[in-house]
């Protein structure tokens, strides 16, 4: 018999690339392969995002386009999934009724009982249920590199007024630091050497019910022989606690970067936009890390065009990003969302001012992302290798890339004389020079290259 084929298509953030990698995960072992695109493939899920109004339209043509193929080859499975799948529910059969299964953001580990329905000759399954169980979390995707997410908690109480996320994805929920740190040995056990902490607000971990702190935790993952370092995204600034501060201070596989949306530097829209926290508030937790750990890269969210914003309150935004400095920025234009309250607020911006709002930030922003870039040439800096990147150009040096701990992405050549450069590969941990200090990324040469794998059994 044909081996069935499947293709995920995700749009969003991390918590959907690490569905869709645990989604890949459970229809593996369901029999099911790769597809390396929609047409070769006999079961199409299209993992949503419904964060922006640009994301859902993205995400809704695809659809389409499948809902249009599935009339001429009524052999296809079409499956949607994640945030807009949990929001409109079984409007997206109303929509496109050649869509055999919806499949809301708690129900993916239920994804087999569905496929086994519409296999059977079935009609179209809708599971939006948020209290059914289950723990789609045991589920591990397929380790591809050295890097993994590992998603600690899910959902979020803090109903932002902008956000959707509490509605689609539910209330907080926090899972036991046994099975994480116990996930984390075997991914290390399967040649990961770097993980991503991840949740909607992963600082206030713990706090629904396991007593565990986040801190804790991260205490606890940075004992794990053989991984070498730590992230974690996404942190609320309210719930930024001294036990953080401290994990900082502290833990040395921590690295030396947070992603802290401020989203406003006014504190009349942080306020519109129910985030509990002043402009000051913030800039203190700021100064707090950087005092804990020299060096440590900022990044944050920022919306523009927030319903209300006037050219003061954006002035204010502009303002903070001159006085923090962030490393990077993911800057977003504002857009309502059905759910969100900011929905039904009134003056709203106009278009264009939105646009010239974005543009003007992005430039400031890509001014000093640059300058604080350039600022790492001559240095040597410690970098996870990747992979490969290729070569620049004809009979150029292939290039390898990888990041710092600074999140930075660094792409480098490994010069013949370079000791340890023969045994390059991912997972190894590079000493690289940097020349050049790009927009968004730097680039260098190998010193020295050591393998990280020496001393650590790998499966
Ligand atoms: S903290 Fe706010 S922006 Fe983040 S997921 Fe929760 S509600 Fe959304």
């Amino acid at each position: 018999m044909k081996m069935k084929r499947f293709y995920i298509h995700t749009i969003g953030c991390q918590m959907n690339v690490s569905d869709s990698s645990k989604l890949c995960g459970l229809l593996s072992s369901l029999g099911y392969s790769p597809a390396s695109e929609t047409g070769d493939a006999d079961l199409v899920v299209v993992n949503t995002c419904t964060i922006r109004a640009k994301a859902r339209q993205k995400a809704m043509s695809l659809v389409g386009r499948l809902a249009a193929r599935k009339r001429s080859d009524p052999g296809l499975t079409i499956c949607v999934s994640g945030c807009v799948a949990q929001e409109e529910g079984e409007g997206i059969i109303r929509m496109f009724p050649e869509v055999d299964i919806v499949l809301g953001t708690a129900a993916l580990e239920r994804m087999p009982v569905h496929l086994r329905r519409i296999e059977a000759g079935g009609g179209p399954v809708v599971d939006t249920d948020m209290t059914a169980g289950g723990d789609f979390d045991l589920i591990t995707g397929p380790v591809t590199g050295v890097s993994h997410f590992v998603t600690i908690m899910r959902g979020c109480d803090n109903f932002c007024t902008y956000c959707v996320v509490p509605y689609v994805r539910g209330r907080e929920f926090s899972r036991p630091p046994s099975r994480i740190v116990e996930e984390i040995r075997s991914l290390v056990a399967r040649g990961v050497r770097e993980v991503t902490l991840l949740g909607q607000n992963v600082n206030s971990y713990g706090k629904d019910k396991n007593g565990c702190s986040f801190a804790r935790l991260l205490g606890m993952v940075n004992e794990i022989e053989g991984l070498l370092r730590i992230r974690f995204t996404t942190s609320h600034p309210k719930d930024l606690s001294p036990g953080l501060v401290d994990a900082f201070r502290n833990l040395d596989r921590l690295c030396s970067h947070i992603h802290l949306p401020v989203q406003s530097g006014s504190d009349r829209i942080l306020e519109r936009m129910n985030r509990k926290y002043t402009r000051e508030e913030y800039l203190e937790k700021l100064e707090t890390l950087r005092s804990a750990r020299e060096g440590i890269a900022l990044s944050s969210d920022i919306i523009v065009g927030f319903p209300g914003e006037s050219e003061r309150d954006f002035q204010q935004t502009l303002d903070l990003v001159r006085q923090v400095e962030f490393d990077s920025i993911f800057a977003f234009i504002y857009s309502d969302r059905p759910l969100a309250p900011a929905s039904k607020f009134s003056d709203k911006v106009d278009e264009d001012e939105k646009r010239r709002r974005i543009n003007t930030l992005l430039s400031l922003q890509n001014s000093i992302s640059r300058r604080k870039n350039i600022e790492f040439e001559g240095r040597v800096i410690e970098v996870l290798v990747e992979g490969k990147s290729g070569r620049s150009g004809n009979g150029a040096a292939l290039q390898w890339t990888g990041r710092d701990t600074t999140n930075r992405v660094v792409n480098f050549t490994v010069p013949g004389d370079c000791p340890g450069g023969a045994a390059v590969r991912p997972g190894c941990l590079a000493q690289v020079r940097i020349e050049a200090g790009l927009a968004h990324s730097l680039k260098g040469r190998a010193v020295a290259i050591a393998d990280a794998f020496a001393n650590v059994a790998v499966a």
